[in-house]
């Protein structure tokens, strides 16, 4: 499905905190099930559709994690 917005998130960076699932508006990202480098488990931005653009996940994640763009030829 098309969307407006692309979520990138640092799978070895994240320290599996669940900050960005908790402030996410759109109930975009799932809980997720693989261990990182460091024994952490990412989520995953499983519904990128949901998205609102609203920077909430990016501002919350404590270790920079996540970067929320504008899908090209959205405008
Ligand atoms: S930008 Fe907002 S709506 Fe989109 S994934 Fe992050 S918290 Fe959820
Ligand atoms: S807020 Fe950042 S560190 Fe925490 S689970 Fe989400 S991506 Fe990982």
């Amino acid at each position: 499905m098309a969307h407006d917005f692309e979520i990138s998130l640092d799978f070895e960076a994240c320290k599996g905190c669940g900050y960005c699932l908790e402030v996410c508006p759109g109930n975009v990202f799932d809980p997720g099930g693989v261990h990182n480098g460091k024994g952490y488990r990412p989520p995953v931005a499983a519904r990128p559709g949901d998205c609102l653009g609203c920077q909430g996940c990016f501002m919350a994640c404590p270790d920079f994690c996540l970067e929320v763009l504008r899908a090209p030829g959205k405008g």
